[in-house]
């Protein structure tokens, strides 16, 4: 393989013991959060206008909650909605349609999100670690390493601030949530289920967004794709193949050394099976690394006998990362890719890459100010 990234990098499957961020509202669910208004000596229907105010009205900041009295406005601001990070730097293309925002938390720590506006849709790609651990050569997340994991609040808040946004501007909706910014979602497994039900529950209990608009994406950690198949939330999933054979993913997806194709293929079957959902499989097309004919046939064969018709292939053009030499595949032969994949029976298409010249497109989070 040209360019090849050496050894594999370790793996880290737990955060570094970083303290975690002050607790905040919305990292309790309705039981959690009736015990923490008690607390605070108000009675238990505040809470329920809280959740409206953070999860209808989309306010986190008590002074602006009108219907809470003047005097508990502080307190309440304090114990339940500390600020837990700030935009340090926002940049944007796509005349504005395109919008990546680097968060800097209280701790300093820092990541992304990036917020993009279709005719017909407004998605937020938010982060769900600081950094990663996963490794994977071509992903400028993964050469930094795993700072720390985001709490449950943290990653709603990255939601919370984006559908503020578009309500702010032109009163439009966030209607799709991807979790492909930085960090893999499942090696922050509970935090990111918390936050997955609050985002699709309805209001006042959460932000009432469909759970097939969003979109948990996995390098493959094959036990947890299960573990969340089995929490029946019915969000789409992304699998993050890049290569359908071992001796290739082992080098692109270092993970693969834990769990192979054929382990995480199966556990994406499962998924598709008790969700009755299509699973996606991503797929970064690279010039001479995994875009020749012989793999596009592997791929097509090894997804129709894995997943069927359950299963759609989703290209994505390589997307320039610092330091690499790897760059995205021609596109005679992107189409010959696609071509062959299809052949197969298993439906396929090509990303719109968002995004490429502020660095906020899939693989290039480096969250750097
Ligand atoms: N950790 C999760 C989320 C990562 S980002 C996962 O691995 O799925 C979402 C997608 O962008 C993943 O499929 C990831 O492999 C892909 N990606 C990473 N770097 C890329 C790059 N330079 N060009 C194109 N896609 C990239």
């Amino acid at each position: 393989m040209s360019g090849s990234a050496g050894a594999p990098l370790p793996l880290v499957f737990d955060a570094p013991r970083r303290a975690m961020p002050p607790r905040h509202f919305a990292d309790l669910d309705e039981a959690t959060r009736g015990a923490a208004v008690a607390e605070l000596g108000l009675p238990a229907f505040r809470g329920k206008q809280l959740a409206n105010q953070y999860y209808g009205r989309l306010i986190a900041d008590p002074t602006q909650m009108t219907d809470l009295p003047a005097a508990v406005r502080e307190q309440v601001g304090q114990t339940l909605f500390p600020t837990l990070f700030s935009a340090a730097r926002e940049i944007e293309c796509d005349a504005g349609e395109t919008r990546k925002v680097l968060w800097r938390a209280v701790d300093q720590t820092t990541f992304e999100s990036v917020l993009m506006r279709y005719p017909d849709r407004n998605t937020v790609c938010i982060s769900s670690q600081a950094g990663c651990g996963m490794a994977c050569p071509f992903c400028a997340t993964g050469q930094g390493g795993l700072k720390r994991n985001l709490s449950t609040a943290e990653i709603l808040e990255q939601v919370r601030s984006a559908a503020a946004e578009l309500r702010e501007r032109d009163g439009s909706r966030l209607s799709n949530i991807v979790f492909m910014g930085m960090g893999e979602p499942l090696a922050n497994y509970n935090r990111v289920v918390a936050a997955v039900r609050r985002i699709t529950a309805p209001p006042p209990q959460g932000f009432g967004i469909s759970a097939r608009s969003v979109t948990v994406s996995t390098v493959g950690l094959a036990p947890a794709i299960r573990k969340l198949a089995d929490e029946k939330l019915n969000v789409t999933l992304a699998l993050s193949l890049h290569a359908p054979d071992d001796e290739l993913r082992d080098t692109l997806v270092p993970v693969n050394n834990r769990w192979k194709v054929t382990e995480a293929l199966d556990a994406a079957r499962y998924y598709a099976d008790a969700t009755g959902r299509r699973v996606s499989i991503e797929y970064a097309l690279i010039r001479d690394v995994n875009d020749q004919p012989w793999r596009a046939d592997l791929l097509g064969k090894k997804l129709h006998g894995a997943l069927g018709p359950l299963a759609h292939v989703n290209l994505i053009p390589l997307n320039p990362t610092p330091g690499s030499k790897w760059d995205a595949s021609p596109k005679p032969a992107e189409r010959e890719f696609v071509r062959r994949v299809r052949e197969r029976g298993v439906s396929c298409t090509v990303r719109d890459t968002r995004g490429r010249e502020i660095a906020a497109a899939c693989g290039q989070l480096a969250a750097q100010g």
